[in-house]
């Protein structure tokens, strides 16, 4: 039996994303980003709907140890690299590729008696100010690393866009010409060998000028958008999650009544309210705002009241028939996550990555084979 809170993963979406990405840059090789359980959809399960790219990138080593565990035999790269010679150690055995940006790492490598065994991307900070190399440092790190004897060359060269979804914020050129010029300056006997990547989803959608050599989708691939003002839909990608749950109770509340914790909702008149199993603690956003619409039999109701740990309350005002047992859609295809997010004040990224061990994942195609 299915628990009243499930997922539903249209697996084959994932393939229609991906040729999606190819349509933007259909002249990159793709790096397909799985990090964090494959933005909650499962890592393995993902990866195996991805195939074929010609890589994937994770968060952390274990999550490469992971897929190559499974059989996964894609280049993974590993984007926050390794901070000791332990992680390091694991990813030379599991053949995971890292994103070099640090001088820490740079001690740690220079201290390896090997040769020729680490693929690396070497992170120039344009702008984020998160993780890589000052472009002042860029040419000396390059260098360094270029004698190192662990290192496998050609060194491959990336940056991360910090605003790439802000269309009119004139950041992402700004970082796109810094990465271009510290590049420039690098003076490469032959530039083709050494492979560039920059863009992400919203660099792929948005900034044609970030696609180089290598793209780096995530969200789109899920089928979401990163833009806050448009949907997946809107841009021809399809969403792979739906949450499912169902209505476990219907009651009639007068006007005056108040509904929920700290009774924030205060009933303007007499309505019917619908009990729905689901709640932050499932994942679903803890602030999202009253009026935020829920599906209930595939018609739309506005959220009532605070969401509790296991429980929402919607108003069934326009459903009086409604009853326990009623199928309810939280977000997915005729819902937009994107809109979901908007009411809670958050981004889809941390709707589908937030789902929690309770909630059931199914595959679309094993429920459509069991009905
Ligand atoms: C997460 C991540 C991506 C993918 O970002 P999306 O916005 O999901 O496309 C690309 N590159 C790096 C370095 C990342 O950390």
């Amino acid at each position: 039996m299915i628990p009243a809170a499930y997922a539903v993963l249209n697996i084959d979406a994932a393939q229609h994303n991906l040729q999606q990405v190819r349509r933007y840059a259909p002249h990159a090789k793709i790096m397909a980003v799985i990090k964090a359980n494959g933005y909650g959809h499962g890592l393995l399960r993902i990866a195996q709907a991805l195939k074929p790219v010609d890589a994937f990138a994770v968060a952390r080593a274990d999550e490469g140890i992971r897929l190559r565990k499974a059989g996964i035999k894609t280049p993974i790269t590993v984007l926050e690299g390794f901070t000791c010679h332990e992680e390091l150690n694991e990813l030379l055995l599991y053949q995971l590729d890292a994103v070099v940006h640090s001088f820490c790492q740079l001690e740690i490598l220079a201290e390896r008696p090997e040769c020729h065994e680490l693929a690396i991307w070497l992170k120039l900070d344009t702008g984020m100010n998160r993780l890589g190399f000052k472009a002042s440092e860029y040419k000396a790190v390059f260098e360094q690393l270029q004698q190192c004897a662990i290192i496998k060359c050609p060194i491959n060269l990336m940056t991360h866009l910090a605003n790439a979804d802000a269309k009119e914020d004139q950041t992402t050129a700004t970082q796109i010409n810094l990465f271009t010029d510290t590049i420039n300056n690098l003076q490469l006997a032959d530039p083709s060998q050494n492979q560039r990547s920059i863009a992400n989803s919203a660099g792929i959608l948005a900034w044609p000028s970030a696609i180089t050599d290598w793209v780096r989708p995530g969200v789109m691939l899920y089928g979401i958008s990163p833009f806050a003002e448009s949907t997946g839909a809107q841009l021809n990608l399809k969403p792979i999650m739906s949450l499912h749950s169902r209505l476990i109770a219907v009651k009639h509340l007068s006007q005056g009544d108040k509904v929920g914790y700290a009774g924030t909702w205060i009933c303007p008149k007499d309505t019917t309210l619908g009990v729905i199993a689901i709640g932050y603690g499932d994942g679903y956003p803890r602030y999202a705002k009253a009026g935020t619409p829920v599906l209930v039999n595939g018609q739309r109701v506005p959220l009532i009241g605070r969401v509790s740990m296991d429980m929402i309350t919607v108003d069934l005002g326009s459903q009086p028939d409604a009853k326990a047992g009623d199928p309810v859609t939280l977000w997915g295809e005729d819902l937009a996550v994107e809109e979901i997010a908007l009411c809670a004040d958050t981004i889809p990224y941390t709707l589908v990555c937030g789902i929690t061990q309770r909630v059931q994942i199914v595959e679309k195609s094993v429920l459509q084979a069991n009905h």
